[in-house]
């Protein structure tokens, strides 16, 4: 739990670090903008002789913000995943302590577990830290509190030909669910781009469910969310399911690798 919250705040850290990136990344582009705004004028009165200032101010920008993409590209270079066989049930009450501290006296953590037989493979700690992205999320929805619900079930995907993406097979379903001011559907369509945060600078850097989406593709899964204003939101994260080592296998397939523990 303690490396976890470690884990936890450096996420944190970095997503503040990325934030006052993007802030300061914006500044600058203001500086440009307003310069081309003055050359622009400047020419328009036949003035080109006094544009050297403006061009030197779009230069002096151009190179500080070059070095803030150099800053954003130091932290952001993808984090190896250190995939693992994880049992979906374990891990959540696992991070149950963890859960109920983020959440605070407000609201109530209700899990929902034992519907799930089979195994993800995935990273563990990165698993975790998307569930506590999404209790956080959730927290932030519910001010005056609420209920917070996290379960898991096997659920299997057929072949879909609206989704040629997504590949049909057995998956595990871990949903995060509130009842707190969900969102419209000019949000809902914006929330896995990095940086996009409806929340004030300083509280919101926009880079949870981006990550989020990031991670649970690379693990081979995929991402849905049902949110209404009002209502509240569903956040169901699928990753492909694996039968646990003593699964007696409908059909042959090829034995499970063991991880150590
Ligand atoms: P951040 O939390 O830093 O804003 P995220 O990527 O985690 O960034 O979320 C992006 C946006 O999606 C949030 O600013 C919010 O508008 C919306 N959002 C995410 N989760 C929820 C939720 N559970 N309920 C309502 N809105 C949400
Ligand atoms: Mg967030």
């Amino acid at each position: 739990s303690e490396a976890r919250l470690a884990h936890a705040q450096k996420m944190e850290a970095i997503g503040q670090l990325t934030g006052g990136i993007a802030h300061d990344f914006n500044n600058v582009l203001q500086v440009i903008l307003g310069s081309l705004g003055v050359i622009e004028r400047q020419l328009a009165r036949g003035r080109a002789e006094e544009i050297g200032p403006s061009i030197g101010a779009i230069r002096k920008a151009t190179n500080s913000a070059a070095n803030l993409i150099d800053r954003l590209l130091a932290f952001s270079r993808r984090q190896t995943l250190l995939p693992r066989v994880v049992a979906p049930d374990r891990l959540v009450v696992g991070l149950e302590d963890l859960l109920r501290r983020t959440l605070g006296g407000g609201i109530e953590l209700d899990l929902r577990l034992g519907r799930c037989r089979r195994n993800v493979v995935c990273d563990p700690s990165q698993l975790e830290s998307a569930l506590l992205n999404l209790a956080i999320n959730a927290r932030d929805a519910m001010p005056k509190g609420g209920v917070l619900e996290i379960a898991t079930a096997d659920r299997r995907r057929e072949a879909d030909a609206g989704e040629p993406d997504i590949a049909p097979g057995d998956y595990v379903e871990i949903s995060v669910t509130d009842n707190g001011a969900g969102m419209s559907c000019d949000v809902l369509a914006h929330v896995f781009e990095p940086f996009f945060t409806t929340k004030p600078v300083g509280r919101g850097t926009g880079l949870g469910l981006s990550q989020i989406y990031g991670f649970i593709k690379q693990s081979g899964g995929f991402v849905r969310i049902d949110s209404a204003p009002g209502k509240g939101t569903a956040v169901r994260l699928y990753l492909p399911g694996r039968d646990p080592p003593n699964a007696a296998p409908a059909e042959a397939v090829a034995a499970p690798e063991r991880t150590p523990e």
